[in-house]
Parts: structure tokens; sequence; C-alpha cells
């Protein structure tokens, strides 16, 4: 069995810019149980959204063999998400799917903790889950509800980002999107209150993904601006990437206590290094999170295709691969978002 990140499978691939195929994101479920303004906005995604049916939805068999076949590519790190994921029955099942399938050495899972009992944090610990992102976008109620757009207190996410530390995951990180005007106010609040934990706190700058969020370029609070905030009240000083390809710049509180990551999409984009595919929970792979179609895998599982066969199709796909959407907007010069795909898949839909 692989256990190491860096051993290449004879059938790994990479795509036009050398990039290999490394992380898979799986989004379980397009539905969730938010309405966070800056991803499932209420007036669109309201009462009346059609959502996908129970039958739509890609089975456990289903994503277990495409795991299997993604792995023989090159897959190491396995990303479950949505939607909110927790909303889908039996998760824990098909954690211990992944788990078993050889080449997979990392189950990640990102969440929003609304429905994070510690009874739920220790069998998904269990199953196979070993590093949680819990996202998190304010520590004042009022900004907290307003961002989020439900009933959801506040409290019930921090009860379940202390479960989740009671168990022992690798790592837990909490995503915070800054939004300039909105909760850029909390960013200190945010760093005293896990400064310490062992949780590491990440700030992401808003991204223009979908088509429904109303982005635009005076709403990005930059990474460069976060670190401003930061750094006078609780100096930090760059650290060493984990690994090529991290998506989250690392900087260390100079007084001990732990680390805090800033990820530049929008001012500081990683497209050079991008070696992640996403599955959405129909079964479409999306090479990009800007891209405006997906590859439609559910015809090839129900036919008579043998697991070789849909690799070869997949191993074209990537091969052919030439996405970078952040850095031809950002060479483009005004930062403003690229017209060629003004019909872009939406995040909850094939997941962050
Ligand atoms: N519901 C789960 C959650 O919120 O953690 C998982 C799915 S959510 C789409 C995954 C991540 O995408 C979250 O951390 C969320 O904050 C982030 N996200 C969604 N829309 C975004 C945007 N426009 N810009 C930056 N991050 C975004
Ligand atoms: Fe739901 Fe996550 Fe999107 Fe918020 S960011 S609406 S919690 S999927
Ligand atoms: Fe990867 Fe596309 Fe994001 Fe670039 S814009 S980092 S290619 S997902």
């Amino acid at each position: 069995m692989i256990t190491d990140l860096n051993e290449v499978p004879r059938t790994a691939v990479t795509d036009r810019f050398h990039r290999p195929l490394k992380d898979l994101r799986i989004s379980v479920t397009d539905r969730c149980n938010f309405r966070c303004g800056y991803c499932m906005p209420k007036d669109v995604f309201g009462k009346n959204h059609s959502f996908l049916s129970s039958n739509q939805l890609l089975g456990y068999e289903d994503i277990e063999r495409l795991v299997r076949i993604f792995s023989k590519l090159g897959v190491r790190k396995i990303r479950l998400t949505g939607g909110e994921p927790l909303l889908r029955k039996d998760l824990e099942d098909l954690v211990s799917k992944i788990a078993g399938v050889a080449g997979i050495v990392d189950i990640a899972l990102t969440t929003n903790a609304s429905l994070l009992s510690h009874a739920r944090a220790v069998s998904l610990y269990e199953a196979g889950v070993h590093r949680l992102n819990i996202s998190l976008d304010a520590l004042t109620p009022e900004i907290y509800e307003k961002i989020n757009q439900v009933p959801a207190p506040l409290e019930d996410i921090l009860d379940g980002i202390e479960n989740a530390l009671k168990v022992p995951y690798q790592a837990i990180k909490i995503n915070m999107v800054v939004q300039k005007g909105v909760n850029e106010c909390d960013i200190l609040s945010m760093c005293e209150r896990f400064r310490g934990t062992g949780a590491i706190l990440r700030f992401i700058e808003f991204m223009d993904v979908g088509n429904h969020n109303r982005w635009n370029l005076d709403k990005v609070f930059t990474a460069k601006e976060m670190a401003d905030v930061i750094h006078p009240v609780y100096p930090i000083e760059p650290i060493k990437a984990n690994y090529r390809g991290e998506v989250s710049k690392r900087w260390k509180y100079l007084d001990g206590q732990g680390e805090v990551g800033i990820i530049s999409s929008i001012t500081q984009p990683f497209c050079g290094d991008c070696a992640r595919a996403r599955l959405s929970a129909k079964g479409e792979v999306y090479t990009c999170l800007f891209a405006s179609a997906g590859y439609d895998l559910r015809p090839l599982l129900d036919s008579q295709l043998d697991d070789t066969e849909i690799l070869q199709k997949l191993h074209h796909l990537w091969q052919d691969r030439k996405d970078r959407y952040s850095m031809d907007r950002l060479s483009q010069g005004d930062l403003k978002p690229l017209g060629r795909t003004s019909q872009k898949v939406e995040m909850s839909y094939i997941g962050g």
C-alpha cells in the first residue's frame, strides 16, 4: 500500500502546464442549511430553488469507484465538501470506503460545523477523516447571522469547534472569508480567540466564484490588508510552506502562539501549482473552480466501461487541462472577472 504523499503511480498524469493531479474535492450534496451571501445568497437559493434529488446524487459505491480510479492518476488527498457535507446521510460510511482505497493518504472535511456534535466529531474521525476545515466568518453574533442569513446561533458553531478540538484530529483549520465593510472588524478578535488553541485560523480573500454573489473588487479585503491589521497587534512573520502548492501562505505569531494562514486567491493567485480536481454531487468533474462546464462521469459509470477505460478518459481530460483563471485575470491588469466564463459553476455545487 502507498503511504507516501510523494509516491507517484505509473499511471499518474500531468496537464499542459506540467501540473500533476494530486487532490480531489468531492461535493457530497448541493444542499446547505446556511445561505452565506458570498456563496448561496438567499434571494437566489430560495424556497423554490430546485436542488438535486437523492437519486441524482452520486452514490457512495460510485464515489468509491471513482476515488480508486483517481488514485491511480496520482490523487493522494480527498476533501469532502458541499453544500454542507454533514447533511448527507451516513457520511461516515463514505469516509470508511474512501479510507480503504489504496493510495489515499489523507481525508479532510470542510463544514460550517452547525451539525458537528461531539459524537459526530468522533465518528468522522474514527471513520478516517483526519483534518477538518471549519468555516467561521465572524465572532460578533449580528455579523455572523448577517453573513449566513439563517438563525444559526454562533454559540452552536463555537461548540462544534470545541467538540472537534477534543478529538485528536491532525489539523483543525478555521476559515474566515473576509469581505470589506462586512467582517474585517472581527479579524483581531478571531486571532485572539484561536491563538494558542492548536486550531489554525485562515483568512480568505472573497472570490468571484459562481454568478450570484455580487462580487466586486471593492469588496475584497486583500491579503496585504489582512497582514497589516494583524501584525501591529499580534506580530507575525512568514514561514515556509508545508509542501509545494499549499494555497495558504503561512505566518507564525512571534510570541509562539501558533500560526495563521492567508489565502490570496485574487491578489496573488496560485494556479501555477494547482493540482486539484473537483467532483460535483451529481458526478461531473471540474478542472477549475471558475469553469463553466464539467465532464459528466455518470454516463460512463452507468455504462459497460471498466475502470481502465474510465481512467483513460480522465487521463485525457487532465492532460488537456489549461485552466489558470485567476492568473489570467491578474495578468489582465485590472482584476476584473474574465468575460469568457459568464456562466460559472456555483461553489456550493462543486465544493470550495
Ligand atoms: N458548507 C461548508 C462550509 O461552509 O465550510 C463547505 C462548503 S463551502 C462552499 C467551502 C468553503 O468555501 C467555505 O470555507 C466557504 O467559506 C468558502 N467559500 C464559499 N464561497 C466563497 C467565496 N465567494 N470566496 C471565498 N471563499 C468562499
Ligand atoms: Fe453553505 Fe458553506 Fe456555502 Fe455557507 S459557504 S452557504 S455554509 S456551502
Ligand atoms: Fe486552480 Fe482554477 Fe483556482 Fe487557478 S483559478 S488555482 S486553476 S481552481
